[in-house]
């Protein structure tokens, strides 16, 4: 996973109510999606579509907590594969 989200309870709690979860809009290719979470019922919880990545950056500085880093998907010796 190339993006990682620091801590994922505050996109459930502050910014869902402070931001409404602006990584939903920001993201051109919708990586980031509230989901219902089956553990609590009426609670949403974030589910980040990976593989949509066009790696443009803008969560890494547009989510307004900086939770969110995004890191380039060729380091650390994996797959080698072309993006498009
Ligand atoms: S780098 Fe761009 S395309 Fe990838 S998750 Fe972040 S905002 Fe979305």
């Amino acid at each position: 996973m190339h993006l990682k989200v620091a801590d994922t309870s505050v996109c459930a709690t502050k910014c869902r109510e402070e931001f409404g979860n602006p990584c939903q809009h920001f993201c051109p290719a919708s990586v980031y999606e509230m989901v219902p979470d089956e553990a609590r019922p009426g609670a949403l919880k974030l589910h980040i579509n990976a593989s949509n990545c066009v790696h443009c950056k803008t969560c890494d500085i547009a989510d307004p907590y900086q939770i969110i880093t995004w890191v380039t998907p060729e380091g650390g010796g994996g797959p080698n594969y072309r993006q498009l």
